[in-house]
């Protein structure tokens, strides 16, 4: 919870043992975690639904924090983007993940379709530099541009049109793919669809959630899935928990699935352990 406090924020942190620092602390204490390599990446398995088989993984930041240990994104995601370290965090992460995933490649040869993705936040879209990074990630990884994909959410997408269309045709031209993230929870005017170069929905877990308990989420998941065969886009089922959900969302046409009835975030390590059995096998 944030409070007002003058012209600063009283940050309620969690992970601190019940004390309150200002805002201004809590961005310090970040950019010198990035300076000390306290962020890291770790991976998502994707799962292919017709084969069954891990075909990549999306990344997501963690902060090994020393003392309070593991600080999950939602803590200090929101505080990055705000401060604008968000561009810092963003490069290490397509640096991780680029790398990661050449790695993969290497690994599983012949396995064609392996993907990594990479969230990107408002402030980053909103930013052209994102289109130098991606291309430095790309070129210091050798990783073939198609293989990254790109996250963003519908709410990027609405807020500045012109700007994120712009950035995004950029990104585009690099090679790399796009998909909408949390698909269905913004706003969601269909026509931008069109408009913006996008490959890939990803179903929100909240609609996954409810699969086979309320008939809404079906017809939702159902439209979703359909609109995008339609479209020629790929679709990825997020928040997959249950056995009845993998089914549902299988039966439904979907080609993806993420969520942690397959795994919970991983090293890269285990990514590739998992992979390289999957492929080798
Ligand atoms: P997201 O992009 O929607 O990522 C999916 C989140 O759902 C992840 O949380 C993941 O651990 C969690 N999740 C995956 N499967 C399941 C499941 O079956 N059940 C449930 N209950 N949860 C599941 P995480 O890693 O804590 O990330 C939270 C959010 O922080 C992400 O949501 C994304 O918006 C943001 N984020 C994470 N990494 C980055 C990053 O590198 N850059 C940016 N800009 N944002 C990031
Ligand atoms: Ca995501
Ligand atoms: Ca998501």
């Amino acid at each position: 919870a944030k409070r007002s406090a003058g012209t600063d924020f009283v940050v309620y942190e969690p992970g601190l043992g019940n004390t309150t620092s200002t805002r201004k602390d809590v961005v310090a204490e970040l950019a010198q975690a990035i300076e000390d390599g306290e962020l890291r990446t770790v991976y998502q398995p994707l799962i292919d639904l017709r084969s069954g088989r891990p075909i990549g993984a999306e990344a997501l930041v963690r902060w090994q924090h020393p003392v309070d240990g593991l600080r999950s994104p939602d803590q200090f995601i929101g505080l990055a983007e705000e401060s604008g370290l968000i561009t810092r965090i963003g490069e290490l992460v397509l640096g991780d993940a680029c790398r990661q995933a050449a790695r993969w490649v290497a690994e599983c040869q012949g396995q064609d379709d392996l993907l990594v993705t990479v969230n990107l936040s408002a402030r980053q879209v909103a930013d052209d530099q994102i289109v130098d990074q991606v291309r430095e990630a790309l070129a210091a990884s050798g990783l073939d541009p198609h293989r990254l994909v790109l996250e963003i959410t519908e709410t990027v997408l609405m807020q500045d049109r012109d700007a994120a269309a712009a950035t995004l045709w950029l990104l585009k031209g690099l090679g790399v793919r796009i998909a909408i993230d949390d698909f269905g929870t913004g706003y969601s005017s269909l026509a931008y669809l069109r408009r913006f170069p996008i490959d890939m929905l990803k179903v929100a877990r909240e609609f996954v959630d409810g699969l086979g308990r309320d008939a809404h989420d079906d017809v939702i998941t159902r439209a979703i899935v359909e609109l995008a065969g339609t479209l020629g886009l790929l679709t990825v089922a997020e928040g997959v928990e249950t056995t009845q959900q993998s089914e549902t969302v299988t039966a439904l046409g979907c080609d993806i699935a993420q969520g942690y009835l397959f795994s919970r975030p991983i090293e890269a390590d285990a990514v590739s352990a998992v992979m390289s059995a999957s492929w080798l096998s």
